[in-house]
């Protein structure tokens, strides 16, 4: 992912229509493909505007870049474990979801025009994780992960994903892995990784369509806790929780060794989301705290301010990450900026809309929660605006509590 990244240039402007906005509107976000829609531009529509992809690959040629990152994200029966960003397929709607969605992207990504491009596709966001974690036999389930594990459309979507644009030679794909909150406990951890493979080998794909995988992607978790050890003691305290890993850092170079084992070769190299997940500002701990109990030491010391991991929506006291850069560390590719900072996740009160979106009381900061986040607080700020659409308040957080500081 070396060279210069596309610079959305619909991004770019919300981004300086807010002061300050400028210091951060030149780095390159994705441009998520969240509807069929979106392939041909939706002006008015909550987060895309009237550029559609071949727009975006003609402006990517224009702006001399060497890669530009879409986000194909339109499952059917769509991000099945929550609500705000569900889709507009329903749940057995596969064949709209290969030939309205997957094939007319693969006919601008494989256009002779865009060959210098390196075209990097972000493959289904949450899709195969939440069939490990929110199905049948975890307290966790929901009924719309039932049906789309025993359908099995989340699998075949991915698997034709993957065949139809990995056959475009200056493709590469990177399959979604969830984060380090979600996936890092031992249950979920070799399961996910084999599910991968799965989805990998659907649908007449093959591992070799696969460059990589991503981690965070619009997520909160810190890359690292420079002040907490994951140890045997330390893994007892409520935030840890048992987890074999206490960031995304950690938990994405293990991931990697495991989706080897799985089958992958050992040229995958990992992306992380660092859009949202730098935790700098006042709070920010600048050492460890090592007076008190065990959980007061770990949340005095961590720099992850959130209420609970599982916390997910526009989360309170957040600040941008790390700047996409390449090959920042072993197994990893780069860290990317994937969620476009400043797009809200989700509405904090009900907003009847026509894209399908729902309301999910974990973006409602009066919800105590539920078994996904230890019924606890849902950390989420106020005011929000459906998922996708403009947040000004947000952005002009996270450039507050950036880390790096801009
Ligand atoms: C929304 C999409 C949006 C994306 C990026 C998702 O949560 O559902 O509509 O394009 O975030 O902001």
């Amino acid at each position: 992912m070396g060279g210069r990244g596309y610079v959305n240039p619909e991004w770019k402007a919300k981004a300086e229509s807010v002061s300050g906005g400028s210091r951060i509107s030149s780095n390159p976000t994705a441009v998520w493909i969240d509807r069929i829609a979106a392939i041909e531009g939706t002006a008015g529509s909550s987060s895309n505007g009237p550029m559609g992809v071949e727009d975006h690959l003609l402006e990517a040629v224009r702006q001399g870049v060497s890669y530009i990152q879409f986000v194909i994200y339109n499952l059917p029966g769509r991000d099945c474990a929550a609500l705000a960003s569900n889709g507009e397929l329903g749940p057995t709607e596969l064949d709209r979801y290969k030939t309205a969605y997957i094939d007319p992207i693969a006919a601008y990504q494989n256009d002779a025009r865009f060959r210098s491009l390196r075209i990097i596709n972000i493959i289904e966001i949450d899709s195969l994780p939440n069939l490990i974690t929110n199905v049948a036999g975890r307290p966790t389930e929901t009924a719309m992960c039932n049906t789309m594990k025993s359908n099995n459309n989340y699998v075949n979507g991915v698997g034709y994903a993957l065949a139809k644009l990995g056959a475009i030679p200056n493709v590469y794909n990177y399959i979604d892995a969830g984060h380090h909150g979600w996936i890092g406990w031992d249950d979920n951890f070799g399961p996910t990784a084999d599910l991968l493979a799965t989805a990998a080998r659907a649908q007449g794909s093959n591992i070799a369509n696969v460059t990589g995988f991503i981690t965070n992607t619009a997520n909160y978790s810190a890359l690292q806790e420079p002040y907490i050890t994951v140890n045997d003691q330390t893994r007892q305290s409520a935030w840890i929780d048992w987890n074999r890993y206490n960031d995304e850092l950690s938990f994405a170079q293990a991931f990697r060794s495991r989706l080897i084992q799985a089958g992958f070769p050992s040229s995958i190299g990992m992306l992380i989301d660092t859009s949202r997940n730098g935790w700098g500002g006042s709070a920010r701990p600048t050492g460890p705290v090592t007076t008190g109990d065990l959980n007061a030491q770990i949340n005095g010391s961590r720099i992850d301010r959130r209420i609970h991991k599982g916390n997910w929506c526009n989360q309170s006291g957040a600040g941008l990450g790390e700047r996409p850069r390449t090959a920042p560390a072993s197994g990893i590719d780069a860290y990317v900026w994937v969620k476009p900072p400043g797009e809200s996740d989700g509405s904090s009160t009900e907003i009847p809309n026509t894209e399908g979106k729902g309301f999910d009381r974990m973006c409602d900061p009066t919800y105590g929660g539920n078994a996904r986040n230890g019924n606890s607080m849902s950390g989420a700020l106020s005011g929000a605006p459906i998922s996708g659409a403009w947040f000004p308040a947000q952005v002009t957080q996270l450039m507050q509590n950036a880390y790096p500081p801009l």
